[in-house]
């Protein structure tokens, strides 16, 4: 792989991938050996194999492992700035403790976060990030404007989020009372970003959705609204959802019923939404989410990190419920490695039901195809022509998959440690393990000096 340098470039050429595993993510499932991908106009304009197309631009890829590039459904980039703080708390704890140094947040920390876990997740393979930003201490701004300028400095599409907290601890809630907003404060804010960010349509690079944070942060009144503005305004909703029994007990207390049910109560549960985690959903609730389209971002690190339990993503896909992959934050997963997810996903799996309840291709589905469902985005996730070309190259000459008879089982089975090259809408972004666009070393020394703003 390093004897082959890749000079695809963005723009109107037709640009020629070859010798390629090239995972399409098709409804069968099918996979192409010695394939070759055609790149036109940042879309994939061709895939085959035989004889190959005309082509302004060639890079041959030495039979590497080519999928769709990895869709991230749940992280907290901000997260960066804390890791490994509350290293044996519960999820309640943990948040507790933290709550204080994240009400310092600004937009020059978020930007350096943001960077950072970008950088990160495009080294795992990952072309579209979602971020899950909820702590908006009052007064503070750009920090939505600061994680958009580091994806279109790095180059992924991004779909953030205006998300909110208003149930402070003085009315029953876990944040502290400094760190909730006013409702009509949050709508407008929502909707200031949506029209000064959002783009529509195949291919769009940024996007919004609206994601108040979870049921015990934000009041049943914000969580109607937040669901009414975005139905309006055309967007995705999402939230934090079961992740732990604590959760659960927290639900009976105050609402006397289940999140689930809760979030069912007040006309959440529906084909424009998903919600994190799902850790602690009986079988009626699963079929309440596959009968209302309602999707899940499973976050297995984070879950297993916290001791918060294991999601039944088994029974969910045989429910047919949409389910796609997230890192989850930063300080409660302390890598923003989307494919250890996915080989994480297909060992929790295993855990739970033995070793035929995932495959390799099963995990590596979840990561891409099912990624890109559970975020609505039916022009991404998948090899075909029409489809954005976000690609992942996995390199398959390195020490780990040396002797793996399959490479794509061996990818997930040894996990893979980088991608070896990333496009997004044709671009190259990455290329022989490095970012093309910025300096990880830089991106490292910058958000040092920023952590060290929120040192314990
Ligand atoms: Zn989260």
């Amino acid at each position: 792989m390093t004897s082959t340098r890749a000079t695809i470039r963005y723009g109107e050429m037709k640009s020629l991938l070859t010798d390629a595993h090239v995972l399409t993510m098709d409804d069968a499932g099918t996979e192409l050996e010695a394939a070759w991908i055609l790149v036109e106009d940042g879309l994939v304009a061709a895939v085959g194999t035989g004889e190959e197309p005309e082509a302004d631009e060639r890079a041959g890829l030495g039979g590497a492992v080519v999928t769709p590039g990895l869709v991230n459904t749940h992280h907290h980039l901000y997260q960066t700035l804390t890791r490994a703080r509350g290293q044996q708390a519960t999820l309640f704890e943990w948040l507790v403790e933290l709550y204080p140094t994240w009400a310092r947040i600004d937009a020059e920390a978020e930007y350096a976060a943001a960077r950072t876990g970008i950088a990160e997740l495009m080294l795992s393979g990952c072309t579209t990030v979602f971020d899950h930003h909820y702590v908006f201490p009052r007064g503070r701004t750009g920090l939505v404007e600061a994680e958009v300028q580091a994806a279109r400095e790095l180059g992924c599409r991004l779909v953030a989020s205006r998300g909110s907290m208003d149930l402070g601890v003085a009315d029953g809630g876990l944040p502290p009372d400094e760190l909730v907003e006013e409702i009509d404060a949050v709508l407008a804010d929502t909707e200031r970003l949506v029209g000064e960010l959002h783009e529509t349509g195949p291919g769009a690079r940024i996007q919004i959705a609206v994601a108040p944070c979870s049921p015990f942060s934000v009041t049943g009144r914000l969580m109607t609204e937040s669901a009414e503005l975005a139905r309006r305004l055309g967007l995705n909703l999402h939230t934090h959802l079961a992740e732990t029994v604590e959760e659960e007990a927290y639900c009976q207390e105050l609402y006397g019923c289940t999140p689930v049910e809760y979030l069912d109560s007040l006309g959440w549960l529906d084909g424009d939404v998903w919600c994190a985690h799902c850790v602690h959903l009986s079988p009626p609730e699963i079929a309440r989410f596959a009968e209302s389209g309602t999707g899940v971002a499973h976050c297995p690190t984070s879950n297993l990190r916290l001791g918060a339990g294991v999601a039944p993503v088994q029974a969910m896909t045989e429910a047919g419920v949409r389910v796609g992959l997230g890192v989850d934050g930063s300080a409660s997963n302390e890598r923003s490695h989307l494919f250890n997810d996915v080989k994480q996903a297909l060992l929790v799996a295993r855990g739970r039901g033995g070793p035929t309840a995932m495959t390799a291709r099963d995990a590596i589905r979840l990561g891409t195809r099912g990624g890109a469902s559970v975020l609505g985005r039916d022009d991404i996730g998948a090899i075909a022509p029409g489809m954005c070309a976000d690609l992942a190259v996995w390199a398959t000459d390195g020490l780990a998959l040396a002797g793996a008879a399959d490479p794509v089982a061996g990818l997930v089975f040894a996990g893979a440690d980088r991608v070896d090259r990333l496009y997004v809408g044709g671009e190259l972004v990455v290329q022989g393990g490095a970012l093309v666009r910025a300096d990880e070393t830089e991106i490292a020394r910058a958000h040092r000096a920023q952590a060290s703003r929120f040192a314990p």
